[in-house]
């Protein structure tokens, strides 16, 4: 099997992620896909990285709601503008959206589109018959309705719900500019033919951090300073290579224009690496001209190499300019300017799946005999196992008293059952960081063993000490080679 297929093979056998979800009608809807007890405990610690992460730069955590009506889009731009060109094959039937035809296109005119796909001869990947003629343009935005007839749109972005609170957000900040919010949340897009698994999917989670700034500021910005030494993997639009250059670089090399932008960009690459990503599959791409969405200036993104789709992004960092609190402050007819300006805003945009997928990816470990995962300390889904080395003479009590000392600080499992190899082989196989085995000494010593994946080094600890050294462990204020039996 190769790589890529054990991953999808083992989030689909240890509970990590089901679907298409409603798996049991008709094998489900495509797009929508369902998080398992393990996938679930690791998404819900690659969003703690970033709720902390964002917290400790002083971004503050917002919620909104999800459904919001229709003039709220067509002010945003996404009405008008999230689009897709959709075309239909002229034999079964079958829908596409035109850019997954066509390779490398740069100009998205839809007559343009509609000449390239007869000039290229483009015969439909299902039937291999048909050809395409029409295209359609097709919003992916999902509509409701609200009360009995009020039309309404589930968001296909937090960013937007996060700018309508500006108003009450500038008196919180009590009128200090800048000032930074976050938002974690549920969003949903349309895709006509998602294929990609749980890298594509039609409801996701995004984790969005907007920072609003007025234009004076973002060339000289105080915190940038910080991190001046900071190494960033640089991708241009146009280069063929990634290059190293240092944060206090950045501007002039000309990579970027912005102080305030080149921050965000360090801290959306400073999460991803807290995650444990290896270093030598992250890079940072700026985006071609013609890529930028609707309302963005200039963005680049964090993407990391995948062994089933190549580079792919995790996070975009966006600079908006003042593009949306101008056109929310013209439709809603709200003042949202600060001394005549309305501020700019600088967006990091993460995609809580794909991030989780491509963390599971990057932890397997692959050596032939057997496929197990390796996270960085913290990350694993579950923290610490307990085994009893048998069910008997007491050591099965002392386990799960060992067991219930553990569990109400950190996420652990009690396992009783098979041999002690087996047991260890199933834990390591979901990458949990410690294995705790109580034995007859243990009874006698007050002591346990404990075993860390990846290295499967092991040391005798007493058991009134092993909460806080599992603590250490896991946070990094210990390493585990420099425990002692004891
Ligand atoms: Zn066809």
């Amino acid at each position: 099997m190769k790589v890529d297929d054990k991953v999808l093979d083992l989030a689909k056998r240890r509970g990590f992620v089901w679907g298409p979800s409603p798996n049991i009608y008709d094998g489900g809807l495509a797009g929508f896909y369902d998080w398992g007890p393990l996938g679930k405990l690791l998404k819900n610690k690659v969003e703690n990285v970033l709720r902390k992460g964002f917290s400790s730069f002083s971004f503050w955590d917002v919620e909104c709601p999800t459904i919001m009506p229709k003039k709220v889009w067509e002010a945003s731009g996404h009405y008008d503008g999230l689009i897709d060109y959709v075309t239909y094959c002229t034999k079964c039937g079958s829908a596409y959206r035109v850019d997954h035809l066509i390779d490398n296109v740069e100009d998205l005119d839809p007559k343009k589109l509609k000449a390239l796909l007869k000039k290229r001869k483009v015969k439909c990947p299902a039937c291999k018959k048909g050809s395409f003629e029409k295209i359609e343009k097709r919003n992916l935005m999902m509509k409701t309705r609200v009360g009995l007839d009020q039309e309404a749109f589930l968001r296909p972005e937090t960013a937007t719900t996060t700018y309508l609170l500006y108003p009450e957000l500038y008196r919180f900040f009590r009128t200090k500019i800048p000032f930074g919010v976050f938002q974690i949340g549920k969003v949903y897009r349309n895709e006509i033919n998602p294929r990609q698994g749980v890298f594509r999917t039609r409801e996701f989670t995004q984790a969005e951090a907007q920072l609003f700034i007025l234009k004076d500021m973002v060339r000289n910005f105080d915190k940038f300073d910080d991190f001046v030494n900071e190494e960033l993997p640089l991708m241009k639009y146009g280069a063929k290579k990634i290059q190293k250059v240092r944060l206090g670089n950045v501007i002039k090399k000309s990579y970027m224009k912005k102080e305030a932008y080149a921050f965000m960009v360090y801290v959306a690459y400073k999460l991803v690496n807290d995650m444990g990503f290896d270093s030598k599959k992250i890079r940072i791409r700026q985006h071609n001209p013609s890529e930028l969405a609707f309302y963005a200036d200039d963005a680049w993104d964090i993407e990391i190499n995948t062994e089933r789709y190549g580079w792919f992004e995790l996070c975009g960092v966006h600079d908006r300019k003042d593009y949306d609190l101008k056109r929310h402050s013209e439709f809603s007819k709200t003042k949202m300017v600060v001394g005549g300006e309305y501020p700019t805003i600088l967006e990091i945009a993460f995609g809580l799946e794909r991030t989780t997928y491509a963390l599971l990816e990057n932890s397997l470990v692959d050596d032939k005999k057997r496929d197990w995962l390796v996270f960085e300390k913290g990350m694993a889904p579950i923290d610490v196992a307990i085994f009893p080395l048998m069910k008997r003479e007491g050591m099965d009590d002392l386990a799960k008293e060992v067991f219930s000392e553990l569990n109400n600080e950190f996420v652990c499992v009690y396992d009783d059952s098979g041999s002690i190899g087996r047991r260890y082989r199933r834990m390591d196989e979901v990458g949990t960081s410690f294995c705790i085995t109580v034995d007859h000494d243990s009874l006698k010593e007050k002591d346990v063993t404990i075993r860390e994946i990846g290295s499967m080094a092991q040391f005798r600890v007493k058991i009134s000490e092993v909460k806080q050294i599992v603590r250490d462990l896991l946070y990094g204020a210990l390493k585990f080679e420099e425990l002692e039996d004891g």
